[in-house]
């Protein structure tokens, strides 16, 4: 494989999906050695079919607001890769929701589950719907259109999808339920459900507790405590706000987190009870970061994103592209020594460039967020048992992945220095275990 050669191809033919191309490109340049090692991968023309989606599912979704207008959204499924498992991904609601985005998505899925050591293929959905500002029964409307389309194409055994941005609980519950009733069976084609129908305990936490997991693997490296640790987090979602749980019952400082609107900035670190604010203001009110400093009278950034705060550790759990070239200098300038990514791709290339080059510790997303897709798989598995695991299961299982996808990142990415490029690990690590698996399905 030349790299340069494919991406110059894909370029050609997908020339308006910058990130998708932006997330074949990273892994492509850090898989070339290894793969160039195995003629017969080139020979089966693996790089192509891994990079190009096994399919794609576009569709008009029409629904009704609460004024009565008929509105139509875009919707998608993106089904990337099945070699290993049934596909398996998230669903976004989000108005910057496109094709371009749900390739890249589906892409880093691929190898994301395959890091998680379960039976997961990567895939990605979504639509450019906004939940914001909608009322409940004009989200449950959408979800039930939106479902009603895609229920074909998805089951437990063929393509499970669950949440991502601006499809939590509620979401998740609504298109279950219409799925149940399109398919006649009550299966765990949903994870991310509610505990009374299905659902695992851990599962909303799993995200963000896994990041801390991943991180404290990263810092152990180096003999560095967690404790006492200034950490910026952007976001204020769910991976955001179980992040900043974690982080705070390990005596670690949050000493920022954000939404769309702006950020908030507080120095001496959150207490327990200001993230139980923020925690009901964003997950239950549906409300705005900025209503956190009007009611601290801490410092707001309208606009602005957590970067130039001076802190230890930034982990970015908003969206993708959130930290570009000067975020990264900014953070490195302050002393940053990690960053452990919650969101997908949060860092542009430039941004990992910076990082690799003062070689902090520095762990990509489909690693260190590995935690929500892998309780999502512990969640089939509990479905097809028909049992519940207990919290300490899920928690200790949870834990035990996320060890393993960082001694995987070790093996893969470790350099002549002793510098562990976690980036590097993780693609090659996540890319052998699908090639091979390919390799043994034959040419489809
Ligand atoms: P949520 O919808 O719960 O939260 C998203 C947060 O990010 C909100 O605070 C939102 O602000 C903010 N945000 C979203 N888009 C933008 C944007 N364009 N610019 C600035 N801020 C933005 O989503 P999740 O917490 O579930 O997901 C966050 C990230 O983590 C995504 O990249 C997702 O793909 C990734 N991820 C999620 C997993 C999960 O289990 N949920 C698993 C693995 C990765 P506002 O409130 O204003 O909308």
């Amino acid at each position: 494989m030349n790299v340069n050669e494919v991406l110059a191809d894909l370029n050609r033919r997908f020339p308006n999906e910058p990130e998708y191309l932006q997330a074949v490109s990273e892994v492509l340049k850090s898989i070339e050695d290894v793969y160039n090692q195995f003629p017969e991968f080139e020979r089966y023309n693996l790089v192509e079919r891994l990079c190009i989606p096994d399919r794609i599912f576009t569709f008009r979704v029409t629904w009704t607001d609460d004024s009565g207008k008929i509105r139509t959204n875009m919707a998608y499924r993106v089904q990337h890769n099945n070699a290993i498992g049934p596909y398996k991904g998230g669903i976004r609601f989000h108005a910057s929701v496109n094709l371009s985005i749900l390739k890249f998505l589906a892409f880093e899925q691929t190898f994301k589950n395959s890091l998680t050591t379960l039976a997961m293929g990567g895939a990605k959905g979504g639509s450019d719907f906004s939940p914001r500002g909608k009322s409940d029964m004009e989200v449950m409307r959408f979800c039930q259109a939106y479902i009603q389309e895609l229920w074909r194409h998805i089951g437990p055994e063929t393509d499970v999808p669950a949440g991502d941005i601006g499809v939590g609980g509620r979401e998740v519950g609504y298109m279950f339920g219409m799925y149940k009733k399109m398919a006649r069976e009550h299966s765990g084609t949903f994870t991310g459900k509610g505990l009374e129908f299905g659902g695992s305990l851990v599962r909303p936490e799993a995200t963000g507790y896994g990041n801390v997991y991943f991180l404290l693997n990263m810092l152990a490296t180096r003999g560095i405590d967690i404790k006492g640790k200034r950490v910026a987090i952007s976001g204020s979602g769910n991976v955001a706000t179980y992040t900043a749980d974690k982080l705070i019952s390990l005596g670690a400082k949050v000493i920022s987190m954000s939404d769309s609107d702006g950020s908030i900035y507080v120095p001496e670190g959150l207490t327990r009870e200001q993230m139980d604010f923020i925690f009901e203001l964003k997950q239950i009110y549906r409300g705005r970061i900025r209503e956190f400093a009007e009611k601290y009278g801490c410092e707001y950034v309208e606009g602005g994103r957590p970067w130039s705060f001076p802190c230890d550790i930034a982990m970015p759990s908003a969206t993708q592209n959130e930290i570009d070239g000067d975020d990264a200098r900014a953070l490195l300038a302050n002393g940053c020594i990690a960053v452990s990514e919650g969101a997908n791709m949060p860092s542009t290339p430039e941004a990992i460039e910076e990082f690799i080059k003062a070689k902090i510790l520095y762990a990509p997303g489909k690693a260190a967020n590995a935690g929500g897709v892998s309780v999502s798989g512990l969640e089939m598995a509990q479905n097809s048992q028909k049992l519940s695991w207990t919290a300490k299961e899920v928690d200790d299982y949870l834990h035990r992945i996320m060890n393993d996808i960082h001694s995987q990142c070790v093996k893969y990415g470790s350099e002549g220095d002793g510098y562990v490029n976690y980036v590097k690990g993780a693609n090659i690590a996540g890319f052998m275990k699908v090639a091979r698996a390919m390799m043994s399905q034959g040419i489809l």
